[in-house]
């Protein structure tokens, strides 16, 4: 560690490889949201602290432990603002404060930084980072049935296949409250066998003793009366009509009836994305979401429908196919370098070096002069280029052109029909692709 300052425990810094890598996985992301008709949304990363106490819910580990927070200012009576810990909050809030929902649907994603007071480890940081999308004012079993074929969509586009959505309903709010009540009366009757943490949890939120750990409550909730047998007649049919959407759409899912998600302001359809690549360890959540018709007006807006995701980048990463990563790595590499030992050779290659790459040619150029072609041929293989191109003041006078694989170490030659200096750039660049 020396005396050097380091990055804060579970913030880590990314570049390299995995920024590379981050570039290609959210490329493919904003061509599928762009796609499915959906805009970008960019709300700042501090906000007030009662919008998630509001938003998210105060019996929810995020607010009650996990909220990095601080005052606005040094102003007497300042407010509370905490860093975005999640990004559904934010974005409703930003709905009801612009008045956007006067045009519905709203359909937004985002993709940032979001910051929990966690126990850093492998999965899990203090500063991670979410994709996510909402969707406003469509209440449809329609919409929840695409919802679900664009997580699955997005997945796939990063050439993700080892994941599994399990799907679940809540019901609705009035359901929910009877459900609540014979939980309570299940667990109460055993209460003295559930951990500590489930029993505080019983009375405040029944429904999250089903995301306990513990072997215990495990058992106990194997036994438990289950939402679905409470779920009235609109809930019911909205549930049927997506599970035949998605069936028509293509959608691979696995039904989950203990499917409750943390947040106490998801209603009806909810769903999870869990890894089943083994990669993630115990952190092997990739993602959830689901409707959350109330939360809007929670927030202050009018009464409305909506429906969201959000996913962990990091944990996406962690997923990916050795296949892809190979894949995106070789295509990342320079499609060209240029070997140019001699002033004269020097001044030509940054005309075609400049040229090529306003064609989005990646090319590599030491831009000092006179460097040897030792020198220049070691810079090659280090910056691991696909090809090199050889100007030599031999070539240059001949109208050769040579460029040389420097995976086979092979070397192809076109002689031009003038000397290389009295070429135009452009025809000399069109030369070169052409070999390349
Ligand atoms: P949540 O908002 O808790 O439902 O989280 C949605 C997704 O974000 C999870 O499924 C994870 O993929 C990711 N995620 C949540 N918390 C963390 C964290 N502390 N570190 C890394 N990824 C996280």
């Amino acid at each position: 560690m020396g005396n050097g300052i380091q990055s804060v425990r579970g913030m880590d810094d990314l570049f390299g490889e995995k920024a590379r890598l981050w570039f290609f996985v959210e490329s493919k992301m904003r061509q599928v949201f762009s796609a499915y008709g959906y805009d970008e949304i960019r709300t700042p990363l501090v906000e007030y602290e009662t919008l998630f106490k509001r938003g998210v819910g105060e019996t929810s580990d995020i607010v009650q432990k996990e909220m990095y927070s601080f005052l606005e200012s040094d102003a007497e009576g300042a407010a509370k603002v905490v860093l975005r810990p999640e990004g559904t909050a934010p974005v409703v809030r930003a709905l009801v404060e612009h008045k956007s929902y006067q045009q519905l649907p709203v359909k937004w994603f985002y993709v940032g930084p979001m910051y929990r007071k966690e126990r850093p480890q492998k999965g899990r940081y203090r500063q991670f980072h979410q994709y996510g999308f909402e969707v406003f004012g469509e209440k449809g079993a329609g919409l929840d049935a695409e919802t679900l074929l664009l997580v699955q969509t997005l997945l796939e586009s990063c050439g993700l296949n080892t994941f599994e959505i399990q799907l679940n309903t809540l019901g609705d709010l009035e359901d929910r409250l009877r459900y609540k009540t014979a939980l309570l009366d299940y667990f109460s009757k055993h209460e003295s066998s559930l951990s500590p943490l489930s029993q505080s949890r019983m009375h405040k939120n029944p429904l999250r003793i089903f995301d306990s750990k513990d072997e215990g409550d495990q058992s106990i909730c194997n036994s438990a009366p289950l939402l679905k047998d409470y779920i009235g007649p609109e809930a019911k049919a909205h549930w049927e009509k997506t599970l035949q959407g998605c069936q028509e759409l293509g959608i691979r899912y696995k039904l989950n009836h203990k499917l409750v998600r943390g947040l106490d302001y998801y209603c009806r359809t909810v769903f999870e994305v869990t890894d089943t690549s083994g990669k993630l360890g115990a952190q092997n959540a990739l993602g959830g979401g689901g409707r959350y018709d109330g939360l809007v007006s929670e927030l202050g807006g009018p009464e409305m429908p909506a429906i969201g995701f959000a996913g962990g980048f990091e944990r996406l990463l962690l997923s990916l196919p050795e296949s892809i990563i190979e894949k995106q790595s070789a295509e990342n590499r320079f499609d060209l370098g240029i070997i140019d030992p001699g002033e004269n050779e020097h001044r030509l290659a940054a005309q075609i070096v400049k040229h090529l790459r306003s064609k989005q040619l990646k090319v590599d150029w030491d831009p000092e002069a006179g460097k040897s072609f030792k020198n220049l041929i070691k810079r090659a293989d280090r910056m691991k280029v696909k090809k090199s191109l050889i100007l030599g003041s031999q070539e240059i006078e001949s109208g050769l052109l040579k460029v040389k694989d420097m995976g086979s170490g092979q070397e192809t030659n076109v002689t031009l029909a003038k000397p290389l200096n009295q070429i135009s750039i452009e025809e000399l660049s069109q030369e070169i692709c052409k070999i390349l």
